[in-house]
């Protein structure tokens, strides 16, 4: 079910629960501002979630409310993902959905990471 990208962030979502410890994710990296972890639901040979350690809904809300510090962290981080499942040779897409219409999901930011293979088009055709 879509979620809103600038509703109050619920503390019970299931990304605030993995950053806290209370449900197991598979790590790649971690460090001050991001953690990354193994998409549940792999949509690609590597289907990897980055998200910021802070409460934040979605970009829009992350854009707004973090530091300048923050933003820059999280984004290395997520390069560093990259980095890490040794993607930049082969390439890799990084895509983030924000509210209803991208179909977001989890009310936390987060960037999906995929690769391993030609991704094909960006966006599905209309019919
Ligand atoms: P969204 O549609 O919000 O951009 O993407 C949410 C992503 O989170 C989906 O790709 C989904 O498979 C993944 N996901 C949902 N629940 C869990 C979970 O408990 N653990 C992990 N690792 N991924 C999850």
């Amino acid at each position: 079910m879509p979620v809103s990208g600038v509703a109050p962030y619920d503390e019970g979502n299931i990304f605030a629960r993995i950053l806290r410890g209370e449900i197991p994710a598979r790590k790649v990296l971690e460090d001050d501002y991001a953690l990354a972890f193994h998409d549940i639901s792999p949509q690609a040979p590597v289907h990897v979630l980055v998200i910021p350690k802070g409460p934040y809904v979605s970009v829009a809300d992350f854009s707004v409310k973090a530091s300048a510090e923050t933003v820059a962290g999280f984004w290395r981080a997520v390069a560093a993902t990259a980095h890490k499942l040794g993607l930049e040779d082969g390439g890799f897409r990084v895509l983030t959905n924000c509210g209803h219409d991208a179909g977001q999901e989890v009310p936390h930011f987060h960037v999906h990471i995929f690769g391993g293979q030609p991704l094909g088009p960006m966006l599905a055709r209309r019919h």
